[in-house]
C-alpha cells in the first residue's frame, strides 16, 4: 500500500476515535467545563431556598415543558413528560407525569399553555389539567386533544384569531399567533405529515401525525414581577411579538441551526432583543425521545440528530450580547429578572 494511503487511513480511524468520543459526551452539560452556556449559577436556587419575595421563578422539565411560578400561582407551559421512545401509540405516562411534576414542585397547577398541537408538546397537558383542576389553553386543535382524553369543557379555553388574551391569577397571558419552525430538508416530510388541523376529539394511543400542527402561538406573560415571552418552536413571525415586552425571553431551537444566517439572527433578535429580554432561555434542544436525569441539575440529554445545533447556541450567544444565558438541566428552579 503506497505510504499516502496509510497515512490517510491512519487519520481517518484517529479522527473517526476522536468524533466518538466527542459524541459520548453531551456539549450542553451547564455543569461541565468547555459548555457552550454555561452562565447560570448566580439564577438558580437550591431546592428548599425560598422563592425570593416579588419574583417569578421557571422550572425546566425538558423540551418546552416550564413551570412558572409567582408563588400563588402555576402555569405550565406546554404538556409534555412522558417523552416516549416510539412515534407510535402515543398516551400519556400518567405515574410518570406525576412524579415529575411533584418532582419539579408542579403541586397545584393552574393552567397548561400549549403553544401548538405537536405530541412533544402537547401529548400529556389533557391529564394534567384533569389531575390539577387546571385550565387547557391553547388552539382549537389543542381543544381537540383535550376533549379526546376527556378533559371537562369548563377547563378548556380557546385560543383563535391573530392575538388572544387571558387572566389567570396576576397573569396576563397572551397568545399571539406565530409560526412554526422549519425543518431541515432531508425531514420536510414530517412538515406535510404534520400540517393542518385536529379537527375532531383525538383519542389516544394515536401515533405522531394525528398531531396536527393546528395554529402555533407565542406565549406572552404580563406579571407585576416580570414578564415573559415564549417561542416554543423557531418559527417567525415579527408582527406576532410587536408591542410586547419581555424579561425573560425562553426560546425554541430545534433545528434552527439548519436555518441560514440571516434567519438565525432575525429569529433569535426578534424574540430577545426586540423585547428587551434580560435573561434568554434556550429550550427545546434535548432528545425528548430518551427519559428525562434521575436528579436536580442534571445535564438534560442532547439531541444528536440535531446536527447544526451548535451554530444556533453560538448565535444566541452573541445575540444574548452580554445578558444573562440560562441552559436548563433538569428540574432547576431559576429566579427571573424583574421590571
Ligand atoms: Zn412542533
Amino acid at each position: 500500500m503506497p505510504q499516502l494511503s496509510r497515512l490517510k487511513i491512519a487519520v481517518w480511524v484517529l479522527s473517526g476515535l476522536a468524533l466518538s468520543s466527542c459524541a459520548s459526551t453531551n456539549p450542553y452539560n451547564p455543569n461541565q467545563d468547555g459548555c457552550l452556556l454555561a452562565s447560570r449559577s448566580a439564577l438558580v436556587l437550591a431546592s428548599e431556598e425560598p422563592r425570593p419575595g416579588g419574583r417569578l421563578t421557571a422550572t425546566f422539565i425538558g423540551n418546552t415543558t416550564v413551570l412558572i411560578s409567582d408563588g400563588e400561582t402555576q402555569l405550565l407551559i406546554d404538556g409534555f413528560v412522558s417523552r416516549p421512545p416510539s412515534f407510535k401509540d402515543l398516551k400519556p405516562d400518567t405515574a410518570l407525569i406525576r412524579s415529575t411534576l411533584d418532582k419539579a414542585g408542579a403541586t397545584s397547577v393552574d393552567a397548561v399553555l400549549v403553544g401548538h398541537a405537536h405530541h412533544d408538546h402537547a401529548l400529556d397537558a389533557p391529564a394534567i389539567a384533569k389531575d390539577h383542576h387546571a385550565l387547557l389553553i391553547g388552539s382549537e386543535s389543542v381543544a381537540n386533544i383535550g376533549r379526546g382524553q376527556k378533559v371537562p369543557e369548563d377547563l378548556i379555553v380557546i385560543m383563535e384569531g391573530p392575538r388572544h388574551s387571558v387572566k389567570v391569577g396576576e397573569f396576563a397571558i397572551t397568545f399571539a399567533k406565530t409560526e412554526h419552525g422549519a425543518y431541515p430538508l432531508h425531514l420536510r416530510w414530517i412538515h406535510l405529515l404534520l400540517c393542518g388541523k385536529i379537527r375532531k376529539p383525538l383519542e389516544v394511543p394515536a401515533n405522531f401525525h394525528a398531531f396536527k400542527t393546528g395554529t402555533p402561538y407565542l406565549i406572552h406573560l404580563e406579571h407585576p414581577s416580570g414578564n415573559v415571552l415564549v417561542q416554543t418552536s423557531a418559527g417567525l413571525e415579527p408582527e406576532a411579538v410587536k408591542g410586547l415586552q419581555a424579561d425573560t425571553a425562553i426560546v425554541g431551537m430545534g433545528f434552527l441551526g439548519s436555518r441560514n444566517a440571516g434567519f438565525r439572527k432575525r429569529y433569535l433578535k426578534t424574540h430577545i432583543q426586540d423585547v428587551g429580554a434580560k435573561l434568554a432561555v434556550p429550550v427545546h434542544w434535548d432528545n425528548f425521545r430518551e427519559p428525562l436525569p434521575e436528579n436536580e441539575g442534571d445535564p438534560l440529554p442532547y439531541f444528536k440528530g440535531d446536527r447544526h445545533l451548535n451554530r444556533a447556541m453560538t448565535d444566541l450567544k452573541a445575540v444574548a450580547n452580554g445578558n444573562q444565558i440560562y441552559l436548563p438541566a433538569a428540574y432547576e428552579r431559576i429566579v427571573l429578572p424583574g421590571k
